[in-house]
């Protein structure tokens, strides 16, 4: 790569083009050699700076001069012609120039103190909206709500016009939001490093009970939450070959010779702390073609391949790939990790070069997380940084190169394992490919070492699978380049130590690089934001906003579980959430439920492991029985809605049909007057995270519900929790840690555990394993007709018979029922059930990213907190 320019927005004139204050370019220019030139300019334009420079103020007047301002200038409108999109745009702006203000006090700071930064790169951050989460951090909020009411509008409409920034499928990439949440509010020195797709994942709707797909045009009106840095483009190469020479010491080197080149433009995304002055960075790289029109070829007449070659480059970050664990080997897929981790890597190694420390200093100085094994190529590229660019010896690089990697595992799930046929790799990057055997020949070559004669051993440690086509392990990969490996729940990270990473534990041992990280959620966006109600109460009771900074505080609330004005209160922010998602729900389903009614909620991705369709056959179960009883029998029951949300993975057939089967199921029981509102059924659609902020807090119980050992951890499962609903769920992934902290009366668990789940696959394919009554005849109830043309939803039985009930769905069903059964028990209790769902929130401290953060700050990074100092000049 070549050509490239860069600034952190604090370094301000680092670009290409000529800085305005001091004449060198800027690398190797340190702080203080610029505090110096600044200190030369005239004293009358120092003065100029210090009078102007930052003068938006936090208070009522300023923002609202600054909104007339955005209305009228940015905007070009006026008093005649502003709707609340206008209201929106001009309040974001308002907040933008703000924000923009700490976010370059901070890059300052950052400079300033040269001190060790993380690195967090992800190649989804599912950030959600967010002007509301702007105006908390910066202590915005009362003056801009009152501001805007004056100028005649609503804040709540005014929130509800900004569209999700959806650049993720799911928990991955809402886990990478939270942490950049933390790290901001934590004060530490990070970057986030992802791309900026054209198209984030596909809006949702339903058509006949199905899913169809609708683009996620999200960029259509400007983006107030971006800075778009025209002036930080990096290039970054593709294909051609590779050439070996001898450098002037004689040594072997090798040059990478690429042939197609696509710039890489940077946009910033500014992420403000809570209660802090803080507000780090998300880079997004979005692709743009490196020469614009080849004018020669419009001579030539060859105007489509001119064209062609330009769309080309653009269509490398344009869309988001779909799938939620689930690997597709699609060579567009392996060129946004390679475009997103050169230009992340320059960017990385650019900042590292400005403080003229030897190479050794590099893992001293930077700390690269690896969400999941999307940019394992990191470690590549930096050993061929190190080693080819720059002229290292390999052992010394690699050295600096594990010490600087750790990563972190999602899942065990055979399906998601990211495989890369080594052809293609070979191709798109040759240099690339030789790397990686390199780093693998001398890996393998200590193995042997440490195990002699053990070929089969050698084999399965390989990051190479020697199939044909051979294939690049990623996950290996990640492993072998990184000094930490973590898991996101106990029992997740100790599963991958007993399979995918079992020989790993061979040759490291088992207390050297494995841990477990548990995964948190920040109580910033899933308490405060989506709750007010519940939040305003938690204050109140505790006295204070502490809580915010520090959940363990929650634990306060246990001495008022039996306040009766703290439970009157608290029973009623939770029916005013509820409430709230029954407008909403009627809003965007035209179904209209009980707000009295037990609501029973399974929101996240679609997918067979999370068994949304033993769900819905449970509810089958129920309809059928309550159209058994009789009116007097029913009067003693429960009522429920049973609420669920979620996208399918356009190319998964099954998840979609099972789409269809809720709604179908839906469409029948909601019409059925013989059961008199016992039950209704909605699929609520296109969940997002703004959906999730509504239909969350308004849980009774949600479903967490994997077949044990398949979910890695789960974050919706802490919100509900957090947020004082109760949850039922299977002995998997964070479930286990929720259940430790809240204790047995608060939570519903059952089903198999995770260490019977090979013996009951194994009866399921080698016996005659007769199939759970309950279940057989909910099977019969579907094939009969009763939810419409049986034949539509036959692919779906058969997974469960033909496919040998790879979930286990037949082995859990009749615990499933039996686990209802006693939460339509506890819900009679009334009392009893607000004594639990307080106690839920109180003891959800664990869960907040802040603590999960903290653990990776203090046993993975090693960084320390860098607060930022207020700066003149700006
Ligand atoms: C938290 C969250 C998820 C993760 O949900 P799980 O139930 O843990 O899989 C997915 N999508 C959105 C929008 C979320 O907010």
């Amino acid at each position: 790569m070549s050509n490239a320019s860069g600034a952190d927005g604090a370094d301000g004139a680092a670009t290409s083009t000529k800085p305005r204050y001091h004449k060198r370019t800027f690398t190797g220019v340190g702080q203080k050699e610029l505090n110096k030139e600044i200190a030369k300019l005239p004293k009358e334009t120092l003065a100029l700076w210090e009078k102007y420079g930052g003068d938006e103020t936090d208070d009522k007047e300023a923002f609202q001069k600054s909104f007339i301002r955005h209305v009228t200038t940015t905007l070009a409108r006026s008093i005649y012609n502003i709707d609340n999109f206008s209201a929106y745009q001009a309040t974001a702006h308002s907040v933008r120039d703000r924000l923009i203000k700490r976010w370059n006090e901070t890059q300052q700071t950052h400079t300033e103190a040269d001190s060790k930064r993380v690195y967090y790169l992800s190649l989804e951050f599912l950030l959600g909206r967010s002007l509301d989460n702007a105006l908390l951090n910066l202590g915005l909020k009362d003056n801009c709500g009152e501001g805007v009411k004056e100028l005649g509008f609503a804040m709540e409409d005014v929130l509800d016009q900004e569209v999700d920034a959806a650049l993720g499928n799911g928990g991955l990439g809402r886990l990478a939001a939270c942490y950049m949440d933390s790290l901001a509010t934590l004060d530490y020195p990070a970057w986030g490093y992802g791309l900026r797709y054209t198209y984030g994942i596909f809006q949702q709707r339903l058509k006949d009970g199905y899913q169809v797909e609708f683009p996620d045009y999200w960029l259509n009106f400007d983006n107030p939450w971006e800075l778009p840095r025209l002036d930080v483009v990096v290039d970054v190469k593709f294909y051609g070959s590779v050439n070996r020479y001898t450098d002037e010491k004689g040594r072997k080197r090798y040059a990478w010779e690429g042939i197609d080149t696509v710039q890489s433009v940077a946009y910033d995304v500014p992420i403000p702390g809570y209660g802090t002055k803080n507000c780090i960075n998300i880079r997004l790289w979005s692709s743009k073609p490196k020469r614009q029109f080849d004018l020669s070829r419009f001579n030539e007449g060859q105007y489509e391949q001119a064209v062609q070659e330009q769309m080309q480059a653009e269509n490398i970050t344009a869309v988001l790939y779909p799938n939620d664990n689930h690997m597709v080997g699609k060579e567009l897929r392996l060129k946004q990790q390679y475009f997103w981790v050169a230009a992340s890597l320059f960017d990385i190694v650019r900042r590292f070069k400005k403080s003229q420390r030897p190479w050794s200093h590099f893992p001293d100085q930077v700390a690269i997380q690896l969400n999941d094994t999307h940019p394992s190529l990191a470690i590549v590229e930096l050993q061929r940084i190190l080693v080819d660019l720059e002229g290292v010896d390999w052992d010394d690089a690699w050295e600096i190169v594990t010490r600087t990697f750790a990563f972190t595992n999602h899942t065990i799930l055979p399906e998601a394992m990211e495989r890369w046929p080594v052809p293609m790799v070979q191709y798109l990057l040759p240099r690339h490919m030789q790397i990686i055997f390199d780093i693998n020949l001398f890996f393998l070559q200590k193995v042997e070492k440490a195990f002699p004669d053990n070929r089969d051993l050698l084999a399965r440690l390989s990051i190479i699978e020697e199939s044909t086509p051979q294939f690049v392990r990623m996950a290996h990969l990640a492993v072998v380049g990184s000094h930490r490996v973590n898991g996101v729940a106990e029992l997740h990270s100790e599963l991958i130590k007993k399979t995918i990473f079992k020989d790993f534990i061979q040759y490291y041992g088992n207390d050297s690089k494995f841990e477990n990280k548990t995964n948190g959620i920040t109580p910033r966006r899933w308490l405060h934001q989506a709750n007010p109600k519940l939040s305003e109460l938690i204050t109140d009771t505790l006295g204070n906003k502490n809580w915010l900074k520090n959940l363990d505080l929650l634990k306060g609330l246990k001495s008022y579980v039996d306040n009766k004005d703290f439970r009157k209160r608290w029973v009623a922010a939770k029916h005013s959430n509820k409430v709230r998602l029954t407008e909403y729900i009627k809003k965007t389903t035209g179904i209209i439920v009980n707000s009295n009614a037990l609501f029973d909620v399974q929101v996240k991705r679609i997918h067979e492991y999370k068994r949304q369709f033993m769900n819905i056959l449970g509810v089958i179960h129920r309809y059928n029985t309550l159209k058994k009883m009789t009116s007097e029998e029913r009067a003693d029951v429960v009522h429920r809605v049973v609420i669920f949300g979620g996208k399918a993975a356009p190319g998964y057939y099954i998840a979609k049909l099972v789409i269809k089967l809720i709604n179908s199921v839906a469409e029948v029981v909601n019409n059925d007057n013989s059961i008199e509102d016992s039950l209704k059924v909605a699929f609520i659609p296109d969940y997002n995270v703004s959906v999730a902020e509504i239909i969350i807090p308004a849980s009774d119980i949600s479903q967490h519900i994997s077949t044990a050992g398949t979910e890695a951890s789960g974050t919706s499962n802490m919100k509900f929790v957090l947020n004082g609903g109760l949850i039922l769920g299977t002995v998997d992934g964070a479930n286990i840690e929720i259940h430790e902290e809240i204790g047995d009366d608060n939570i519903f668990m059952f089903g198999n555990l995770a260490h019977q789940v090979d013996d009951l696959r194994h009866a399921h394919r080698y016996r005659n394993v007769p199939m759970d009554p309950s279940l057989q005849a909910v099977i019969n109830d579907i094939e009969s007709g009763q939810f419409g043309d049986s034949r539509i939803f036959a692919p779906l039985i058969n997974t469960l018979t033909l496919g040998q009930d790879y979930y286990l769905i037949s082995d859990d069903f009749q615990s499933y029922l039996d686990a209802q059964k006693l939460v339509d028990e506890a819900y009679k209790d009334k009392e009893g059930w607000i004594t639990k769902s307080i106690l839920c929130s109180a003891n959800m401290g664990k869960f907040s990213s802040d603590r999960a953060i903290q653990e990776y700050a203090e046993r993975i990074w090693n960084i320390e907190p860098v607060p930022v100092v207020t700066k003149k000049h700006i």
